[in-house]
Parts: C-alpha cells; structure tokens; sequence
C-alpha cells in the first residue's frame, strides 16, 4: 500500500498544461506507466498529477514538410502500425524489440523519453541514428533539442523547468538507408543489446554513417570515432574489421558486472560488422 494523496488534474489544452507543469509538486503523466514504481521509490513533495489525456493532437503522426512528426502521447504501437514507418527501417526494427506488448501498446514517446530505462535503448538509439529532435516547449518559448540530449544526464532526463515534451520530429530519409540489428543470446537475457545505423553513400563512397550501440552503456552510446574514420572511404573487409578492433574502452566504456566485459565487447564488434555488411552489401563481399 502506498501512503499517499495525490490531486487529479487533466488540462484541456497545452497552455493550462503549462500553467500547472511549472509548479513545485506537479507531475506529468502521459499513459501512467511509470507512476506506480515511482511512487514506491518515493517522490518527494508530488501533490499533484496533470495528465495530458485530454489535449488534443498530442497522440497524432503525420508528415509534413516532409519530416516525420510524432506527438509526444503517440504510443509505440500507434507508429508501428503507421505506413510512415516504412521510411524509417531503423526504428521499426527497434520498436519491433521491445518485449512486452504492454509496454508496445502504452509506452509513448514523452514518456519513454523522459523516463529513460535500458527497455526503451533501442528506440532511443534508432532516434539518434536517424537525427530526429525532440520539441519541447515552455510557458516562455519552443525547443528543438538534438536527440542525443536524451541520452545524457544517466536515466532521468532534466527538461528545462516547465518543459514538456510535445513532439519527435524524424527528417525526411531521402537517400538514407538504416537499420537496427539486436541478437538473440543467453535466453533473450539482453534482448535489448543492439546496433542501430543509418548512412547515405555516393557509389561505393560512405558520404555520412551513424553508428550507435544500446544495451551496452546506461544510455545508447554513439561511436563518433569510428564514423569519423569510416566517412569519405569505401567499405572493405578490411576496414570493416578494423572498425570492429576500435572497440576498446575509450570507444565503449563497459561498466557492467552482471555480463563478462570480454564478451560484450566480442559481441558489439560482431554487431557493428554485421551492420557495416548488412547496408554495403553491394560493395563488401
Ligand atoms: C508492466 C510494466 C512493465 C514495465 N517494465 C519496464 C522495464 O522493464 N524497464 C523500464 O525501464 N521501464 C519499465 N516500465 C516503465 C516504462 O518504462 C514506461 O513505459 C515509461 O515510463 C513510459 O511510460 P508512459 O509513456 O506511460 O509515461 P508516464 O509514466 O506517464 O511518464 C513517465 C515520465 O515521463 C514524464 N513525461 C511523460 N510525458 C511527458 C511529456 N510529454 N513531456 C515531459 N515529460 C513527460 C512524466 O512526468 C514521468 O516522469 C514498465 C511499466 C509497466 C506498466
């Protein structure tokens, strides 16, 4: 049992919702996922819910200007089964990881990217392969912050004071081709170990990569030096396996007791190669 009174408020539009986010006490909640295990964690000085039920337009996906936008409340599901998706290979195939069909149907996006947790790593770093920034808005003025904003700060993400998320906005994937590649390993134990790409190639030439590794660090990591090295050359055997070496603990700095480091570092290195091959394959034999 928890021992707590709490104050139900579900504000009609976004500016009642900022009137009331910005005070001390007040807490946002999209589907209540997470409300439970917080609770039981304790939330110092929490009176009062505001749930953005109500506001209208937070939960749609559309297209416009060419970008992919998906409202803060949208659910997991809601964008798995939307025909935009197709655009965006990267992030199906992560959605497409997450285990649980609760979490599928109810997690949203706000939620899961304000919360945080290793379950949501691989959306998280399908967002980031694909450069997506997230709209987030204050009494005083609207945000766009880069993605990989989220995957700072350990598992809680501070938004500026007052903030809500509204919005995840994708880019138009013109010529970008991406993926995300997981393993099933030790009893689906770390389903959630994965590699998320995304590149564009003039011929054989790599023009731009992203690389981001998730369930290997708390937060999804981006392999900056490696895309560094890989950008302007053409994919080889070779350089493939020369990718894979680079994965020392400066690059991917594993703190993790629970999971020989040994093995990990093998199996991000067999999951970069695979991802390097799976996108080249017309160059790599
Ligand atoms: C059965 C079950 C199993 C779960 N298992 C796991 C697990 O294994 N691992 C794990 O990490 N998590 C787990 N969770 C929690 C899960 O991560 C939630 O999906 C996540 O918290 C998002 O939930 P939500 O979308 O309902 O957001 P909510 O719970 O409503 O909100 C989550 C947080 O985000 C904030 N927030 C919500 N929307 C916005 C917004 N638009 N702008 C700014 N802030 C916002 C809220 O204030 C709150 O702090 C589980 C939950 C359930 C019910």
């Amino acid at each position: 049992m928890i021992g707590i009174q709490l104050t139900y408020k579900a504000p009609e539009t976004l500016k009642e919702a900022l009137d009331l986010v910005g005070r001390e006490g007040h807490q946002i909640l999209t589907a209540d996922q997470s409300l439970i295990s917080d609770l039981k964690k304790g939330v110092p000085s929490l009176h009062t819910l505001v749930s953005l039920r109500k506001i209208p337009g937070l939960s749609s996906i559309n297209i416009d200007n060419g970008e992919l936008r998906i409202g803060a409340s949208a659910s997991y599901n809601s964008l798995l089964t939307h025909e935009a998706l197709n655009q965006y290979p990267a992030l199906a195939q992560a959605l497409a990881t997450i285990p649980d069909p609760h979490l599928r149907h109810h997690s949203t996006f706000g939620g899961a990217l304000s919360h945080g947790g290793r379950i949501h790593a691989p959306v998280l770093a399908a967002l980031m392969a694909l450069d997506a920034s997230v709209v987030v808005l204050t009494r005083d003025n609207d945000t766009r912050l880069p993605i990989h904003y989220f995957s700072q700060n350990g598992n809680r993400v501070l938004l500026p004071q007052g903030g809500l998320i509204t919005m995840i906005v994708l880019p138009e994937p013109a010529a970008k081709s991406s993926a995300y590649l997981t393993v099933n390993q030790l009893a689906g134990r770390q389903a959630n170990h994965g590699i998320a790409i995304s590149l564009t190639q003039s011929g054989d030439t790599l023009d731009q990569i992203r690389l981001i590794l998730a369930g290997f660090t708390e937060q999804p990591i981006r392999l900056k030096n490696i895309e560094e090295k890989l950008a302007g050359s053409s994919l080889t055997p070779d350089s493939i396996k020369s990718a894979a070496d680079q994965l020392g603990q400066d690059e991917l700095p594993i703190h993790n007791d629970r999971i020989p480091e040994g093995y990990q570092r093998h199996l991000a290195g067999v999951l970069l190669q695979r991802a390097l091959k799976s996108l080249t394959k017309q160059t790599v034999s």
